[in-house]
């Protein structure tokens, strides 16, 4: 028997469901792409990317998915034969990695975890080895998607300034912009990236990368540019340049309508709504362990991302619970991928969600953990409803007006109170 006919629900993390208002702004005619009404529309889009990524930097928008994003970046600011540091914690960051050796870049793997975020005393360390300033950029995300990881991008930029290195600082932003606090000029971020499809409500198709002063000298004198990413070329005033071609226009008239909404929401109240979802998922996720079969990928609560959280699954395939959940429930959960394929399932909460988007997942898979006998802790809905009672009532919202993302102490001990 299945319950699952009604709204299917997406709860992977990318592409995520795109606001009605989105998909709405993308049904009409297209338009001249010299002049009128796209140029005004490229200027204010470019304009309020530089809110969301928090910076006076200029932006720029590519017709491209992620990866596009991520050879946009690089191929800006590398010379053939650079030295590219990168710093794992998952998958995302290796991926951009393999891009930078592709197009001839010297690229060298900081091993970590997949269970825990970048050690900003181990970048330290390294880079006061590399005393001729070898290494020219180094790159991390922010949220890895794989492993639920966020990295401390503000530490590992102390960690660089500590040891007095000159390398550019490239943060992959695709899972974490428009998710939780992401501060370019604060945190002295040289270049950012994100993609239109996660965090920005957008259907997928576009890439947006910012970059900073010290980025457009790294400009001058790369060898790896090409025409197509090319910022300078990008920089000419005739608008058809600011796209290298024409302007994917419906996908501009859907990220119109998104940052819109994330404008008139408010970043910070964006980032508090996926803070506190994310906490509630945490608390269910954490009753479930109790069966000693499921648990939070990431072990300490304060490294886990606020926009999906992978879950282990022991002794079981997880995708019989994915299976049960999407043809039962009309609930699409993540699948693992990378080191956690076969091992665990994700569930995003990440971009359009509200409370009852992610209790009914949360609902979904307590279904399926009592429907298929897996053994686990009872009332991981109502310790996830329970948390969310409490973070959303006023003295929760005093509390977390302070800061978007609660600190170590707060999750831990939140995460481990009993419902
Ligand atoms: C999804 C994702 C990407 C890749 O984006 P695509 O649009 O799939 O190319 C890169 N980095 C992170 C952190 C991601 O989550």
């Amino acid at each position: 028997m299945t319950v699952a006919n009604g709204r299917a629900l997406l709860a992977i993390p990318g592409p995520t469901n795109i606001p009605d208002r989105v998909l709405q702004a993308m049904i009409r005619p297209a338009e001249e792409i010299y002049t009128g009404a796209m140029v005004g529309l490229t200027d204010s889009l470019l304009d309020d990317l530089r809110k969301v990524f928090r910076t006076k930097s200029r932006t720029y928008i590519y017709a491209a998915n992620g990866h596009g994003g991520w050879e946009a970046a690089l191929t800006n600011v590398l010379s053939r034969g650079d030295k590219v540091l990168v710093l794992s914690s998952g998958r995302f960051a290796i991926g951009w990695g393999e891009m930078a050796r592709f197009i001839g870049a010297d690229v060298e793997v900081l091993e970590g975890s997949w269970r825990a975020s970048v050690d900003p005393a181990a970048v330290e360390e390294r880079l006061r080895r590399d005393k001729n300033h070898e290494i020219k950029a180094v790159l991390m995300v922010q949220i890895d998607t794989a492993s639920g990881v966020v990295n401390d991008v503000k530490a590992v930029r102390k960690a660089i300034d500590a040891a007095g290195h000159p390398a550019l600082y490239m943060i992959d932003g695709v899972a974490s912009v428009g998710c939780v606090r992401f501060e370019m000029d604060a945190w002295g971020i040289d270049v950012a990236m994100t993609a239109a499809q996660k965090g920005l409500m957008t259907p997928p198709g576009l890439a947006f990368v910012a970059a900073n002063d010290k980025a457009h000298r790294a400009h001058e004198h790369a060898t790896m540019k090409t025409l197509y990413w090319d910022w300078t070329a990008r920089q000419q005033p005739p608008h058809y340049m600011k796209y290298c071609g024409t302007p994917p226009e419906h996908l501009l008239f859907a990220l119109r309508a998104a940052l819109d909404m994330i404008l008139e929401e408010g970043l910070e109240a964006v980032w508090q709504r996926h803070a506190l979802l994310a906490d509630a998922t945490h608390a269910a996720v954490s009753k479930w362990a109790e069966g000693q079969v499921l648990s939070c990928n990431v072990v300490e609560p304060s490294q886990r991302a606020a926009s999906v959280t992978p879950v282990l699954v022991q002794g079981i395939e997880p995708e019989t619970i994915a299976k049960y959940t999407e043809t039962v429930c009309g609930v699409t959960l993540g699948s693992g991928i990378g080191e956690l394929t076969g091992k665990a399932f994700r569930i995003a909460h990440m971009g359009h969600v509200n409370a009852p988007m992610v209790m009914g997942t949360l609902s979904a898979i307590e279904m399926a953990l009592n429907a298929l006998n897996i053994p686990h802790g009872a009332g991981g809905v109502a310790a996830a409803i329970a948390q969310l009672a409490r973070t959303t009532s006023a003295q929760g919202d005093a509390r977390q007006a302070e800061a978007a993302k609660p600190s170590q102490a707060e999750v831990a001990e939140r995460v481990t109170a009993p419902a």
